[in-house]
């Protein structure tokens, strides 16, 4: 989608420190990182957010977390926490669907 930063990272028009990438999602590290470890899942096709999973797309939801398993199996995290924010109230910055993986730190609950 024209505009759209993650669908830029995604097409390689701009640069991301990537952990992987296959036909269907990319994973790269949040550029201002929020715990020791925190990478960003997003799948290459355009999806505005959560609340733009539809039946028809939400295969992508699953295979997502599949990624983030084998990612942190092969980090050695034995504890992580995955947020997706969706609409500018719940905090979402960048209206493409995407995943943080946070790790490496005691990690408060409720988020504030
Ligand atoms: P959210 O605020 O939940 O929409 O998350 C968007 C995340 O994208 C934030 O944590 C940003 O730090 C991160 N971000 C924005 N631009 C980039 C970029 N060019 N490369 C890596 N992460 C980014």
């Amino acid at each position: 989608m024209e505009d759209c930063i993650f669908c830029k990272i995604a097409a390689g028009e701009i640069p991301s420190k990537k952990i992987h990438e296959d036909e269907r999602v990319l994973v790269f590290y949040d550029i201002d990182p929020q715990a020791p470890t925190h990478f960003l899942v997003i799948p290459k096709e355009h999806i505005k957010g959560a609340g733009e999973i539809t039946p028809e797309n939400s295969d992508i939801v699953a295979y997502i977390f599949e990624v983030i398993a084998r990612i942190a199996k092969d980090f050695g995290l034995e504890s992580f926490r995955v947020v997706t924010n969706y609409g500018v109230e719940a905090g979402q910055s960048v209206p493409h669907l995407h995943f943080h993986v946070l790790a490496g730190r005691e990690l408060g609950w409720p988020p504030g």
